[in-house]
């Protein structure tokens, strides 16, 4: 018989009572290390103090009104995230994929606005994930994902990650923007290296196509910045953010620049709940802790502990693991034995971590880990490689 909730998923029989910190405590009593944070979501990890009050303080007061009115906590986090990036504007969303479908509309309309109906292909890249929805997964190609629902939606070109050449080549007249995660998460903790997301930038400038960066998963201080680009210095056109803006309240935002969204007038685009009071509330309170230039500086010192233990783990281990790789507190293990495997053996340790494509496990801790904690799933991590060899 089919179960009540549709099966998409392949679930684990493991279910939680509550989390606290970097912990998660399941309903047989067992405490979990939780280095999955609900997949980069629980970006403070679980019920942290301070997000804890701002949604119960906003619960008592308003939850919803729509977008038929004005919204002074939305109005708040579009200009904190405006004063604190490269965008003008902010547009907010339930999702991930919500975020990236608004970034492609922006990127089509500029062009269309332009006089150019016709860019409205885009590039994107071999190993990326841009979400669930219909264009989303077109937008990433992956095969997988896309059989069997119909006709795939069109306008979307691919070429290998990483590779300018072939990304030249696949310019044509009709081609719009650019879109890219500057570290592929579910295609396997993969970090673009800075010249490439420089060369991006320049090529974008030079052909006037958009330039987008989905940092669904790798924004908001997970690489220790509080969006991933600004390692390489040059900033995109337009970005789509979520998973640990809400610190597990679901929301998404597409940020652009002027440039980019000039075109996005009334009626262009539109959201029932983005952007309602509750959300906003609970993101301003994640953007109070992470935006701070201290809280992401300890990211990267946590996050560079982390990096120098790990290789010495892989280097100690080397039947089961091959690589680190990463930016950050993304970090990924690449395994030499079946990564299902490591993940099922880390979690009979204690410890929680998410898969990924290319045999990669991928440890995505909350953002202010201990360095204590740091130290437990390293040693979760031994204990479990050891007896995954015995
Ligand atoms: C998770 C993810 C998405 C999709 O987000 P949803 O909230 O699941 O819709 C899009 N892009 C990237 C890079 C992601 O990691």
């Amino acid at each position: 018989m089919l179960p009540a909730v549709m099966p998409t998923y392949n679930r684990l029989d493991l279910s939680f009572t509550h989390g606290k910190g970097a912990y998660l405590y399941a309903t047989d009593g067992r405490r979990y290390l939780d280095f999955a944070s609900g997949i980069a979501v629980n970006s403070l990890g679980h019920c942290h103090p301070h997000l804890v009050k701002a949604l119960k303080d906003q619960a008592e007061k308003l939850w919803h009104t729509s977008n038929l009115y004005r919204v002074p906590e939305q109005e708040k986090l579009a200009k904190r995230l405006v004063d604190s990036t490269f965008a003008d504007t902010v547009f907010f969303g339930n999702s991930g994929a919500e975020a990236m479908e608004c970034a492609i509309k922006v990127a089509r309309k500029y062009q269309s606005a332009k006089g150019h109906p016709e860019k409205a292909r885009i590039i994107a890249v071999e190993g990326a994930f841009h979400g669930r929805t219909l264009t989303t997964l077109a937008a990433a190609g992956n095969k997988k994902y896309l059989d069997g629902f119909g006709p795939v939606a069109g306008g979307f070109d691919h070429v290998p990650f990483g590779n300018m050449n072939e990304l030249r080549n696949a310019i044509t007249p009709e081609t719009g923007a650019i879109i890219v995660e500057p570290v592929q998460g579910e295609g396997g903790i993969r970090p673009a290296s800075l010249d490439y997301l420089r060369q991006l930038r320049a090529v974008a400038d030079e052909y006037d196509l958009l330039l987008v960066f989905d940092e669904v998963q790798c924004g908001v201080g997970r690489t220790g910045k509080l969006f991933a680009h600004e390692w390489a210095g040059v900033t995109p056109d337009v970005m789509a953010v979520a998973k640990g803006i809400g610190g597990g309240f679901p929301m998404g935002a597409c940020l652009a620049n002027e440039k980019a969204a000039a075109a996005m007038t009334y009626g262009t685009h539109g959201s029932t709940f983005g952007g309602n009071p509750l959300a906003m509330a609970v993101g301003n309170a994640v953007m109070d802790v992470v935006s701070d230039p201290a809280f992401l500086a300890q990211v990267d010192k946590v996050a560079r502990d982390y990096w120098v233990k790990l290789e010495k783990l892989v280097a100690r281990n080397p039947a089961v693991f091959e690589q680190v790789r990463g930016a950050g507190l993304m970090l990924g293990l690449k395994c030499v034995l079946p990564n299902g495997d490591v993940q099922t053996a880390f979690r009979n340790e204690g410890l929680l971590i998410v898969g990924a494509a290319e045999n990669v496990v991928r440890i995505l801790p909350p953002l202010n880990i201990s360095a204590t904690e740091v130290d437990e799933s390293i040693q979760m991590m031994e204990t479990a490689a050891q007896k995954l060899v015995s």
